[in-house]
């Protein structure tokens, strides 16, 4: 194994678009670095020569692909962790830790770890099946209004649905959950920071996540986020926190909730580069995918210093469209100043796929404000197939 970081070979589990951007993130510095998911066609297998077929989600392929690496990490949490406890045991650093990996895959734990460590989170409860939730509503132990969230497995809002009446128990899931309180919010924010195995750490400004509430799914982000710079400083000590409690070596999303009394609540962790990060790539001065390999592999943690303000928006593919993906109105965007597309190269679109985002860096929210406007008029991911 070579001690020298720059010599290191990495593998990355996953080849989506948030691995697609650690491989760009890679050559810069001339790292060495692999990949596995199932299909060359996936966003990173178009692009990167060093990526070999095979399930993140199987012991021997992940054992297989882990055993000439010196640095074993992810881009996605739904790994297989006893293959990456046992690469781990071998003496290959796996990082984020396979347990901290473990936690993180069971919201129900997650929150148990947020209780024990007194990090304010929503009040929850747990339930196995939809019987089990009905009994504990009957016997005044869960009351409405409540949000219940699938323990494992759930992204991008799937797996989370809000009760608010015995009426919404239709679409309440039928699996082991968390029962959650419902909290009122102002804000929905996120911290993401990096830490090293040495406990240094770098972190980034808060930014603001504004969820389009139809798709449950991140319309917009803000950056910097419009809180107090006491409420900036206490979400950085809630995410410094929780990394040192994890020992977590990585990157860390912490999504929170600012409520209207302008309290904050942890909502979840994601052990990985995170979609509120993406403007770091034009609008900080070390991205959060410069910044996870640095961390993984042992080199200084970079400047998190935003440079400009910014905003980005997901590239949804548009409802009622599936088939091989088309960028309608796409050269408008690009003629105007300040916005960087990047185009996650998924061949098929579908209804609200993440096909891309567009990070719109300028002098000031307000003008970025409006060339958002303008490229959510124009753009369109449709299919004439
Ligand atoms: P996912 O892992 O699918 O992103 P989240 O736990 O982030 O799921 O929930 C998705 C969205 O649901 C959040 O961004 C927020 O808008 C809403 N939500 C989740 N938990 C709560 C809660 N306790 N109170 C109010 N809204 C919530």
């Amino acid at each position: 194994m070579s001690s020298n970081p720059l010599e290191k070979k990495i593998g990355i589990l996953g080849g989506g678009q948030l691995g697609k951007m650690l491989y760009q993130a890679a050559t810069p510095l001339g790292l060495d670095i692999h990949f596995m998911d199932q299909s060359k066609e996936f966003p990173v297998g178009r692009i990167c020569p060093n990526f070999i077929e095979g399930s993140f989600k199987s012991y021997e392929d992940v054992m297989a692909f882990g055993k000439d690496k010196d640095v074993i990490s992810i881009e996605i949490e739904a790994v297989n962790v006893e293959a990456l406890r046992d690469l781990e045991k071998s003496g290959k650093d796996v990082f984020p830790q396979p347990e901290v990996i473990a936690l993180i895959q069971d919201k129900g734990e997650q929150k148990q770890f947020f209780e024990d460590i007194n990090i304010e989170s929503p009040a929850f409860s747990l339930v196995e099946s939809l019987e089990d939730l009905k009994e504990k509503i009957e016997e005044g132990s869960i009351q409405y209004p409540f949000v219940q969230k699938l323990r494992r497995d759930g992204y991008d809002g799937r797996g989370v649905t809000v009760i608010k009446t015995e009426g919404d128990l239709s679409t309440a899931f039928d699996a082991p959950s968390v029962i959650e309180d419902l909290v009122n919010i102002d804000k929905e924010i996120s911290v993401i920071i990096a830490r090293q195995s040495d406990d240094s750490i770098a972190i980034y400004d808060p930014v603001e996540m504004v969820v389009d509430p139809n798709a449950n799914l991140l319309d917009r982000q803000i950056a910097p986020a419009a809180i107090s710079s006491q409420l900036a400083a206490e979400a950085k000590l809630i995410a410094s926190t929780i990394a040192y409690e994890l020992q977590i070596v990585g990157l860390l999303a912490v999504e929170m909730f600012v409520d209207t009394e302008q309290r904050l609540w942890v909502n979840e962790l994601a052990p990985r580069p995170h979609n509120s990060g993406h403007h770091s790539i034009e609008a900080c001065h070390t991205s959060q995918y410069a910044q996870q390999l640095r961390a993984i592999v042992g080199l200084p943690l970079g400047d998190t210093q935003l440079v400009s303000p910014s905003l980005l928006m997901n590239i949804l593919g548009e409802p009622g469209h599936t088939g091989p993906a088309f960028y309608e109105g796409l050269e408008s965007c690009l003629a105007l100043s300040g916005v960087h597309v990047h185009i996650y190269g998924k061949s098929i679109t579908k209804p609200q796929r993440k096909m891309g985002h567009i990070n719109i860096v300028d002098h000031n929210l307000d003008s970025a404000k409006e060339k958002y406007d303008l490229i959510k008029s124009s753009l369109k991911v449709i299919s004439h197939g």
